[in-house]
C-alpha cells in the first residue's frame, strides 16, 4: 500500500440554487483574458440539458463525435492572422465555439442612455472574441430554460439519452436541478496521459493537476483527452488551460474562490487519504456499474493508527494528516455515503463528488401526503427521478443513491422535528446509521 493525499471537493446540489456567483468569480479571477473569453474553468449547468461544451455527456454521439474541420466560427482575427481553435491534424475530437457557446457582452453605456420608454432594448450584443456585433444569440448558459418547451423538440436533435427525452417538456413531469461544474482533478488524470510534451502533471503533495505554461506546445489532446471537457484552449497563447483548484490561496490556508463565495454554500473542501497502489486496479474496472465502489474503495480510514503510520512512511505532513482527519469530504463520501462522483464510468476517479438533490413538492410535505411510516418522506415522490441521478452518478446504480436520499430525506424530518417541536426523535435516523452526532 501506499498512501497519497489529495484535496477534493463535495458539492451539495440540494442547495445550489444556479445563481452563477461561482462561475463569475473564478473568471474575475482566472479567465477574464484574451484567448479564453468563452472558457469557464466553473460553469453551473441547467439539468435535464445540453451542458458546456453542449453534449460533453454524450460525445460519442454528438456530430457523430467531435469533428475535424467543424470549427469554422472559431476563427478569431487576432494581430491580423486567423487562429483556429479546434482544427488539429490527426486530433479529432474536440468540441467547437458553437459547442461552447460565443461568449457576448452588452455596450453597458449604450443600455443606460436609452430612453426609459423603451420597453425592448436595440442595444445589440457583440462577441467578445471578435468584438462583431451579433443578430441573434442562439446559445448560452442555462439556455434550456429559456427555450421551454422548444426546448423538448430540439432535444430530439441533441440526441438526447430517453430519459431527457421523455421528461423534458412534459409539464407535469417536469424538474429543474443545477450541476456546477469544474476540472475534476481526478486521481486517474487522462489529460496527462494524453499530453505527447508531458506538460500537464499532477501534484504529489495535494494532487492538484496542473499544466506547465513553458512545456505546453498546444497540441490539444488534453482537450480531447479529458472527458469532462474541463481543460481548454487558449487561442491567444497557444497553450491549454485549466482550472488550478486555487492553488495559491490553497497553500496559504484559504479557500477555492468558488467555494468562498458561493452563495447557496454548497462546496465543502477536504482532504482524502487514498491507496495509490490500487489506481490502476479501480481505473480499468470493466463494469460500469462497479466504478463508484472500486473508487470508494481507495480511501482510507484517516483515524485508523494503521493508516496513519503508513501515511508518515509515504510522507504525508502531520498537518496533512490533521485536515484528513477533520475532513468533511471524507465524512460524506465514506462515511455517511451521501455523495457520488460524477460520471464515475469515465474510470479517471474524479475528486469533485456531488451529494443528489431532494426535491420533495413543498405543499405535499407540509401536508403530510409525502410521509411514509416512520414520518419519513416517501423516495418514489421526490420531483427528480432517482434513475436520472444514478445515471449522473452511479453509472446507473440507484441503491447507492437510493439510500442516500432516504437518509438526507431523513435528516430533514429529524432536524425538522426538532426545530419546530424540540423534540430529537431518533426513531427517524433508524434506517439511515446516523446517529444524533
Ligand atoms: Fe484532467 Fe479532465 Fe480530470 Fe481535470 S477533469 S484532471 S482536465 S482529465
Ligand atoms: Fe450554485 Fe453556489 Fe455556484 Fe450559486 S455560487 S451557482 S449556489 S455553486
Amino acid at each position: 500500500m501506499k498512501i497519497r493525499a489529495q484535496i477534493g471537493k463535495v458539492l451539495n446540489l440540494d442547495k445550489c440554487i444556479g445563481c452563477h456567483t461561482c462561475s463569475v468569480t473564478c473568471k474575475q479571477v482566472w479567465t477574464n483574458r484574451d484567448g479564453v473569453e468563452y472558457a469557464w474553468f466553473n460553469n453551473v449547468e441547467s439539468k435535464p440539458g445540453v451542458g458546456f461544451p453542449q453534449q460533453w455527456e454524450n460525445q460519442e454521439l454528438w456530430h457523430g463525435g467531435w469533428q475535424l474541420g467543424k470549427g469554422e466560427s472559431l476563427r478569431p482575427k487576432i494581430g491580423g492572422k486567423w487562429r483556429i481553435l479546434s482544427k488539429i491534424f490527426a486530433n479529432p475530437n474536440l468540441p467547437q465555439l458553437d459547442d461552447y457557446y460565443e461568449p457576448f457582452d452588452f455596450d453597458y453605456a449604450a443600455l443606460q442612455n436609452e430612453k426609459s420608454e423603451q420597453v425592448v432594448t436595440s442595444v445589440r450584443p457583440y462577441s467578445r472574441i471578435t468584438g462583431q456585433v451579433m443578430d441573434k444569440i442562439e446559445k448560452g448558459p442555462n439556455w434550456e430554460e429559456s427555450l421551454g418547451t422548444e426546448f423538448k423538440q430540439r432535444s430530439r436533435d441533441y440526441n438526447f439519452r430517453n430519459i431527457e427525452k421523455e421528461i423534458y417538456g412534459q409539464f407535469e413531469n417536469s424538474f429543474l436541478m443545477f450541476l456546477p461544474r469544474l476540472c475534476e482533478h481526478c486521481l486517474n488524470p487522462t489529460c496527462v496521459a494524453s499530453c505527447p510534451s508531458g506538460s500537464i502533471y499532477k501534484r504529489e503533495e495535494d494532487g492538484i493537476v496542473l499544466v506547465d505554461q513553458e512545456k505546453c506546445r498546444g497540441w490539444r489532446m488534453c482537450v480531447s483527452g479529458c472527458p469532462y471537457k474541463k481543460i481548454y484552449y487558449n487561442w491567444h497563447t497557444g497553450k491549454s488551460e485549466k482550472c488550478v483548484f486555487c492553488y495559491p490561496r490553497i497553500e496559504s490556508g484559504q479557500p477555492t474562490v468558488c467555494s468562498e463565495t458561493c452563495v447557496g454554500r454548497i462546496r465543502y473542501l477536504g482532504v482524502m487519504l487514498y491507496d495509490a497502489d490500487k489506481i490502476e486496479t479501480a481505473a480499468a474496472t470493466k463494469n460500469p456499474e462497479d466504478a463508484y465502489q472500486e473508487q470508494l474503495d481507495l480511501f482510507l480510514n484517516p483515524h485508523d493508527p494503521a493508516v496513519i503510520e503508513q501515511a508518515r512512511r509515504d510522507g504525508i505532513s502531520e498537518a496533512w494528516i490533521e485536515a484528513a482527519q477533520r475532513s468533511p469530504v471524507y465524512r460524506m463520501i465514506k462515511e455517511w455515503k451521501i455523495a457520488f462522483p460524477l460520471h464515475p464510468e469515465y474510470r479517471t476517479l474524479p475528486m469533485v463528488w456531488y451529494i443528489p438533490p431532494l426535491s420533495p413538492i413543498q405543499e405535499a410535505a407540509s401536508a403530510g401526503s409525502l410521509e411514509t411510516l416512520n414520518g419519513i418522506p416517501d423516495i418514489n415522490s421526490l420531483r427528480i427521478p432517482v434513475q436520472y441521478l444514478a445515471n449522473m452518478l452511479t453509472a446507473g446504480d440507484e441503491v447507492p443513491v437510493k439510500a442516500a436520499l432516504n437518509c438526507l430525506l431523513a435528516l430533514r424530518a429529524y432536524m425538522r422535528r426538532f426545530q419546530i417541536e424540540n423534540v430529537r426523535d431518533t426513531t427517524l435516523l433508524q434506517t439511515t446509521g446516523l446517529s444524533e452526532q
